[in-house]
């Protein structure tokens, strides 16, 4: 069955988001868990039989692609493929905003995101994997806030990844067969062009374990919109740094990077499924991230306009009840 939220008008939008608000303070300790990746992960989740297609648009457009709704270990999950089919959408040009509010409406409150990366050391080797602790960030182009003209929010980005959901990450670890390092620095860079070889030496000198292209905005989307959200980054190669063996030619080194993924993406499957099975035994907690915008909004939240509220609802509503 196809379940199709399309919002053709404001009367019909934000009576979906009535409905999605209840849904979400009815019940919102209980883990619902989004998930966001590329094809490897999604192909896998994509063979289950419970899968629905859910199509949900926002104020900030369409997401992605629909997210594949289906319950996975007794608990309610969403996968949402962030390049979109066939990887269309490049770093750039992927609409983190609308990914991160349909996620949001449908009631997600904890976000596992996988993305490929490149190594900035030598004992994170290819195929690893890294469940992230810190982020610099050199993205530049792109909406990188909910919050415009209007309604000034600062939240908190000290630690930029949800603990609780890294811990959970963390001890799947302990039944893992991949080596999976368990903090990290994620370099995220615009792209789509990959480094220099001197812009790869200043991010190791800068303290980056990592580089790759997705993690923010996406990650600070997430707080705003008080979602958990942790990142298990897959090691392909070792960017530019290091010097490629030179018996390998372009192609084979090509594919030698597509086959460190394809693994590493099979292992990232596994250890997120462990986390899933996991969270769906803990007992529901509430998390910080899950009240990230308590003490956030500076603005006199009488003089904001009532049509920012509406557009932002699902994330803001609470606090302008
Ligand atoms: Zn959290």
């Amino acid at each position: 069955m196809i379940l199709c939220l399309l919002w053709l008008h404001d009367l019909l939008r934000w009576a979906h988001v009535d409905n999605v608000s209840t849904m979400m303070t009815s019940d919102m300790n209980k883990p619902k868990v989004g998930i966001i990746g590329g094809s490897g992960l999604g192909d896998r989740l994509a063979a289950r039989k419970d899968v629905e297609q859910v199509f949900v648009d926002t104020p900030f457009g369409p997401p992605s692609g629909p997210l594949l709704s289906m319950t996975w270990h007794d608990v309610d999950v969403f996968f949402l493929s962030r390049h979109g089919e066939g990887h269309t959408l490049p770093p750039s040009a992927v609409p983190y905003q609308a990914n991160i509010f349909a996620l949001k409406s449908v009631g997600v409150n904890r976000i596992i995101a996988s993305g490929a990366v490149g190594s900035l050391r030598e004992e994170i080797q290819p195929e690893h994997l890294v469940v992230c602790d810190q982020v610099i960030d050199k993205t530049h182009q792109r909406n990188s806030s909910f919050f415009e003209q209007g309604l000034a929010a600062h939240i908190e980005w000290a630690e930029p990844f949800c603990p609780t959901l890294r811990s959970a990450l963390i001890e799947a670890t302990n039944s893992h067969k991949t080596t999976v390092h368990k903090k990290g620095t994620y370099v995220a860079m615009e792209g789509p062009q990959f480094s220099t070889r001197a812009e790869s030496h200043m991010h190791r000198a800068w303290g980056g374990d990592l580089i790759g292209m997705t993690c923010c905005p996406e990650a600070k989307l997430a707080r705003e919109a008080e979602m958990c959200y942790a990142l298990v980054a897959m090691a392909t190669d070792y960017d530019c740094w290091r010097e490629s063996p030179a018996t390998l030619d372009k192609h084979a080194l090509l594919q030698e990077i597509i086959g460190h993924l394809d693994r590493a993406a099979t292992s990232a499957f596994e250890l997120i499924e462990q986390t899933v099975i996991q969270l769906g035994k803990a007992n529901p907690t509430e998390c910080n991230c899950q009240s990230a915008l308590e003490l956030a909004i500076w603005s006199d939240k009488s003089k904001v306009d009532p049509a920012m509220i509406k557009k932002l609802r699902p994330i803001i509503g609470r606090y302008f009840e």
